[in-house]
């Protein structure tokens, strides 16, 4: 596999879901003082009575962002709200609600702990911290992790660049006519989708006819253009499927077919510097096989190295499944939680893949292993979730 060296300065408000090229260093401390986690007052742990009640005089207020000149004596107590510095001399906060106050005074009961409601300066990143490490991909969480010590660039690698073209001759693109024994172009569609999803930079090369002659133009063409080619369609054994035989060709194959279903005559290889996906043409097949196998290696491409992989859950499998031992197998299927707790899988019904409509009724695959054989309702099944959280 190729890997994508070039790193860039991009503006932070448009790195989310790039991948950071080098490790973050945190520059200063966050937060950058000691304040209040809460509104209330700020006194001496020392002077917080161990029963009874307690009369400090109040010398002042402190709001966020603002700062008390004095210090906090013996006695004394400051007015302070959340996210205020706090004071010299105070190490702990007393909630507005847990105080009364008595003209000058605020009383303060038993039952507080010196240091309580306090944060302290640098507990959340200490300068030289590293805050984000090369490798990882931006979320909503790292971006709003490098702004907390206020970056507003980032050094990312350089998107992937990926050619996509479908082959066929029954193939129309949408917003033309579809003619008798046509078919419209959806695998450039979803691939799109999958692509742009994981920050790559798509280079549309359209529908490419069952033509050995077009196909190796389109995918010379490609080879000089991208980091990485997607095909779908022609990579069978059928008569008119010359992907493979065309790889052969213009450069290496490194696999051809693997034991999975759907999208058993999966290619790989590389024509010059670039990787080449060669997907089949049924389009569950081809979203089967892009995150099977084409996403991870794209994000590896990419530099990605993620810390957080992607959990596969286990859950009891409510349909009957039938399986051949040997090969893997993908079941679209919908995954939620019974009322009474566990979690609980059913299959879309229909396998066929051709049938795309049952990826978008789907928020999972089951998976079922190499030794797997057909499995009766109530057994527990890998799943693999579509989407996360964030
Ligand atoms: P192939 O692998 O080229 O034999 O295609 C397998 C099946 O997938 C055929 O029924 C094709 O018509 C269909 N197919 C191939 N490419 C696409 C595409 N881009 N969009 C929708 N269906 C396709
Ligand atoms: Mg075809």
């Amino acid at each position: 596999m190729p890997i994508i060296g070039d790193t860039e300065l991009v503006p932070l408000i448009d790195a989310l879901g790039r991948i950071v090229a080098e490790d973050v260093i945190s520059p200063l401390d966050v937060p950058g003082h000691t304040n209040s986690a809460v509104d209330g007052y700020a006194l001496r742990g020392t002077d917080l009575p161990e029963s009874g009640e307690r009369h400090l005089e109040v010398v002042g207020a402190v709001l966020a962002g603002s700062f008390h000149e004095g210090v906090v004596d013996e006695g004394t107590a400051v007015r302070i709200m959340t996210g205020a510095a706090l004071p010299d001399g105070a190490d702990t906060v007393i909630m507005l609600e847990q105080t009364k106050l008595d003209g000058d005074a605020v009383v303060i009961g038993a039952g507080h702990r010196q240091g309580q409601n306090v944060r302290q300066a640098g507990e959340d990143l200490r300068r030289g911290d590293t805050a984000v490490k090369a490798g990882t991909r931006i979320m909503p969480a790292e971006l709003g992790v490098l702004a907390s010590f206020g970056q507003d660039r980032v050094g990312v690698i350089r998107r992937p660049r990926v050619a996509c073209f479908s082959t066929g001759d029954e193939l129309r693109s949408p917003g033309t006519s579809r003619d008798p024994g046509a078919v419209f172009d959806s695998n450039r569609y979803t691939l799109f989708g999958m692509l742009t999803r994981i920050g790559m930079d798509v280079i549309d090369m359209g529908v490419v006819s069952d033509n050995r002659e077009a196909l190796r133009c389109t995918l010379e063409e490609a080879a000089q253009r991208a980091d990485a080619i997607i095909t779908s369609g022609g990579v069978s054994a059928g008569d008119a499927d010359y992907v493979k035989e065309t790889l052969e060709e213009l450069g290496r194959v490194g696999f051809w077919k693997i034991a999975i279903r759907p999208g058993r005559p999966l290619a790989f290889g590389l024509i010059g510097n670039a990787a080449f996906f060669g997907l089949p043409g049924n389009p569950v097949a081809v979203m089967v096989t892009f995150y099977q196998f084409v996403r991870p290696a794209l994000c590896q491409m990419m530099g990605e190295r993620d810390p957080r992989p992607t959990p596969e859950l286990t859950a009891t499998c409510v349909s009957k499944l039938r399986k051949k031992k040997g090969r893997v197998e993908y079941y679209r299927a919908v995954l939620e939680r019974q009322e009474k707790g566990g979690l609980v899988v059913r299959s879309t019904g229909r396998t066929g893949s051709g049938l795309l409509h049952t990826m978008s009724d789907a928020n999972c695959f089951i998976v079922l292993h190499d030794e797997d054989e057909s499995i009766e309702p109530g057994a527990q099944v890998n799943v693999q979730p579509f989407f996360g959280l964030v």
